[in-house]
């Protein structure tokens, strides 16, 4: 029955949901009201290792069953993740806080992983080779790992899960989810769905929690793989923890993405292109553009970007017209406040301040900021703010630009906007970021290629979804025969 998981949260495991007493909790907030949703209860050792084991009987089964009877629960997932796409993004807009419209975007973009996953029957295929040797033939066959967890942000909870747990069930592993203690009512939604599909028992499980069950999973024998989404600090320690513990891993951290603006941008386009970018979901995104190096003479840009984002309308995610979200928590938002007062302090110009907001519309708000004439080495220019704050780099021309762009610790993705296909052709070439767009705001790569983030913003060898999930998800084995 769908949504019998969700009313009040639930840990998921052989196939059942069971509400854990006695276990600490926390409160989920709705950051647009303060109002609070639910107690998510937090899972102990001894419920993680149980999880473990239940996945690790599921996984024994569901990797016997034929890649094609696998894929046809992700067949049923689909259409059911459709049927309920706008329950899910109601959900997902009143626990994390971003537009309706943007929830809708993103549990689209969680579909269109199941999609891709979906073509596994093909996308498991080895490679062959007959006659390697004088009566022998080779192959290559791609087998499950066993038992894959995932631990993941708040900031995408139907979307990032679902860059893993599609993947990892149709290659023929069991998987168990952790997703932020945050936001866990959407990927319960979520997961109640696939148990709807008909996914065997032991198949998929879903855990709360915080770094106790995080550690339990990391040093579980039977955990053979960990994909991780989050910041760069925890990606780092998540990459260092399970690599010791000879896992498989792939670990995504933070950002801080470059918006590169030439004095031949087109300026309507480029200015829609970089509000979506800094200021879509209040700027909670790893893709977001919180950089704008603005080459000599594309100032206009600046000029009308200003404009627009003094009519910005700020509030409840969930109403109609409402442009951009609050952050998630009212911690989170004073931090952004911070970064905003030590930017003013070391030099910066705020040419909008959204401090303001914190105070009429609640704690959890901070509207949309942009601080020009930064410098390279301020902290607004190279940390991750994770709000809605632009800093704006001066500089002369695009050699400078690009130097400028590689100089960060981070590289997860980057853009150009300008009329040259030389200066693209040159900046795409050169920058160091895994993900670069052209004239594009948020240079998200689809379900079937990776999110391929470099330098501080990826730990690992195979990045999420694409190929590099059904390469992660899986062994390969060489097999060489000779009859006689
Ligand atoms: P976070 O690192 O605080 O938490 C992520 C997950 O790790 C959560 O499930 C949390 O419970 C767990 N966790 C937190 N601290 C831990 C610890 N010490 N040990 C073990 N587990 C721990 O991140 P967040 O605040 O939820 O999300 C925002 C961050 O995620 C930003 O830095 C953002 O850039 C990043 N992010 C990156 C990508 C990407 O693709 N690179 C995508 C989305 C978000």
């Amino acid at each position: 029955m769908v949504a019998s998981g969700v009313k009040s949260v639930s840990f998921y495991v052989n196939g059942e949901w069971t509400k854990p007493a006695g276990r600490a909790t926390l409160p989920v907030h709705n950051p647009a009201t303060g109002e609070v949703l639910a107690e998510v209860p937090l899972a102990t050792a001894a419920d993680v290792d149980h999880a473990v084991e239940t996945a690790h009987a599921g996984y024994l089964k569901w990797r016997d069953v034929p890649v094609v009877d696998r894929v046809q629960v992700l067949y049923r997932y689909k259409t059911l993740l459709e049927a309920h796409q706008m329950d899910l993004a109601a959900m997902l807009t009143a626990e994390n806080g971003k537009t309706l419209d943007d929830a809708k975007a993103e549990v689209r973009r969680g579909i269109q992983m199941v999609e891709v996953a979906c073509g596994m029957p093909s996308l498991m295929m080895g490679d062959s080779l007959n006659d390697v040797a004088a009566g022998i033939d080779c192959k290559t066959i791609r087998q499950p790992l066993g038992v894959s967890v995932g631990v993941t942000p708040f900031n995408f909870p139907a979307m990032v899960p679902m860059w893993m747990y599609p993947f990892a069930i149709a290659c023929g592993n069991a998987f168990i989810l952790k997703p932020s203690e945050r936001v866990p009512l959407t990927p319960s939604f979520a997961v109640d769905l696939l148990h709807e599909a008909g996914l065997p028992a032991g198949v998929m499980t879903l855990l709360h929690g915080d770094k106790m069950a995080v550690d339990t999973m990391l040093h579980h024998p039977l955990v053979r793989a960990v994909s991780f989404v989050g910041s760069t600090p925890v990606a780092k320690y998540i990459y260092a923890s399970a690599a010791t513990e000879g896992k498989r891993v792939q670990a995504l951290g933070g950002a801080k993405n470059h918006l590169v603006v030439m004095p031949d941008a087109d300026v309507a386009k480029t200015v829609e292109a970089i509000i979506g970018s800094a200021f879509g979901a209040a700027g909670e995104r790893c893709l977001a553009g919180s950089v704008m190096v603005l080459v000599q003479g594309a100032e206009p840009v600046l000029d009308a970007l200003l404009e627009r984002v003094r009519g910005m309308a700020v509030g409840d995610g969930s109403k109609a017209g409402t442009e951009m979200g609050p952050l998630i928590t009212t911690e989170h938002a004073g931090r952004v406040a911070g970064h905003i007062q030590r930017g003013i302090s070391e030099g910066a110009v705020p040419l909008t301040d959204g401090r303001g907001l914190r105070n009429s519309l609640g704690g959890h708000f901070v509207g949309p900021t942009i601080l020009d004439h930064a410098h390279a080495g301020m902290s607004i220019a190279c940390d991750e703010i994770f709000g809605p704050v632009l800093t704006v780099l001066r500089v002369a021309t695009l050699e400078d630009a690009i130097q400028t762009v590689n100089t960060s610790r981070f590289g997860n993705a980057s853009s150009i906007f300008t009329g040259s296909g030389g200066a693209a052709r040159e900046y795409t070439s050169r920058v160091e970021a895994g993900m670069v767009g052209v004239n594009i705001g948020v240079a998200a790569p689809m379900a079937f290629f990776p999110f391929a983030g470099w330098k501080q913003s990826f730990f690992g060898d195979l990045h999420a979804h694409g190929k590099d999930a059904v390469a992660f998800y899986t062994e390969q084995k060489v097999i060489m025969s000779r009859w006689f």
